[in-house]
């Protein structure tokens, strides 16, 4: 049977990033220079196959310190950690990494230099995700407001109008974010924040490659994991950049190939955590069914790299 001819368009810059092509080294390396079991407190990046393939290298991964033994390592995740968890583990004696991204550390410092000035913080981000709650645990507790939305800036209550500073969370949709710091510099005038936002390398480039492909395709996959903020952002700027279907997959297997039918055209792209080898996994599960032309929507070149910490340097050198 002739397979129905189907254009792929693959965007670039797609998948892994720096900071988590870092932090997936750092666990590498750790387990190297001491062997198993390393504890890794959180997922070290939000994907389950990057997970359990370091599960299966010896890595355990525990929600808080308290499930760790003194006498093993343990590496904090790439989204970063309130200042107490460090605090804890040096109390504690352990030994730690931190694999926070430096992209995440910089708004952390941030956050820190406003506060030492006397300004409150407010965060942009999304409440309960691992980066905002490392974010606003730079701070005492009140120090670090959270908003959402437009609308949460219309009612956060301040301690002084005049005296405040804002961070966002790293993997914010850039156009949602536009809006959020407009409606603080209109509610506070004298509010200090960083040029334009946080939001990183990465998640910019990866959003502008979607703008880019989305409007071509008839339909857009996003390979990512349903608790990776910058997948589910690509999603949402699929859709508003003019895609009917934009769907999040995590891996070939969950394709929904009925609710394809009839395409001419797929978008494929892969938010910061996704591994390759999933991408090429979704496809070749496309290869499997059409008569596949693959044409790449390329917006920008990543030749960004971060070095890990000098205590693995030194152990492999
Ligand atoms: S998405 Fe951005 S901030 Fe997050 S790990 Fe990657 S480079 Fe760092």
């Amino acid at each position: 049977m002739t397979k129905p001819a189907l254009t792929l368009y693959m965007a670039a810059p797609r998948g892994f990033c720096a900071g988590v092509d870092r932090a997936i080294k750092i666990v590498e390396m750790a387990l190297e220079k001491w062997g198993a079991p390393v504890y890794v407190r959180h997922e070290i990046v939000h994907n389950k196959f990057v997970v359990d393939n370091l599960r299966d290298q010896g890595a355990v991964f525990i929600e808080e310190l308290t499930e760790c033994p003194d006498d093993r390592p343990v590496i904090f995740s790439a989204h970063g950690v309130p200042k107490s968890v460090p605090a804890a583990a040096a109390k504690r004696e352990m030994i730690y990494v931190d694999a926070t991204c430096p992209l995440v550390s910089k708004v952390h410092i941030e956050a820190q230099r406003h506060s030492e000035r006397g300004l409150q913080m407010i965060m942009i981000g999304h409440e309960g995700h691992p980066e905002t709650v490392g974010t606003m645990g730079q701070l005492p507790d009140g120090e670090v407001l959270l908003v959402e939305t437009v609308e949460d800036v219309a009612t956060v209550e301040v301690r002084d109008p005049d005296k405040l500073a804002f961070v966002t969370q790293t993997t914010l949709s850039v156009d949602d974010t536009i809006d959020i710091v407009a409606a603080l510099n209109a509610r506070f005038p004298a509010i200090v924040g960083p040029h334009k936002e946080d939001i990183c390398y990465a998640t910019t480039n990866r959003q502008e490659a979607v703008k880019a492909m989305a409007p071509k395709c008839d339909a857009m996959l996003v390979v990512g994991a349903p608790n990776s903020s910058n997948s589910k952002r690509l999603v949402e700027v699929g859709a508003r950049a003019g895609c009917k279907y934009s769907q999040l997959v995590q891996r070939g297997t969950d394709i929904d190939w009925r609710a394809l039918d009839g395409i001419r055209s797929i978008g494929i792209t892969a938010g910061a955590s996704a591994p390759e080898v999933l991408i090429n996994e979704v496809v070749d599960a496309f290869k499997d069914r059409f008569n596949v032309t693959v044409e790449h929507v390329v917006t920008a070149e990543e030749n960004v790299e971060f070095k890990v910490p000098r205590v693995l340097r030194e152990a492999t050198a």
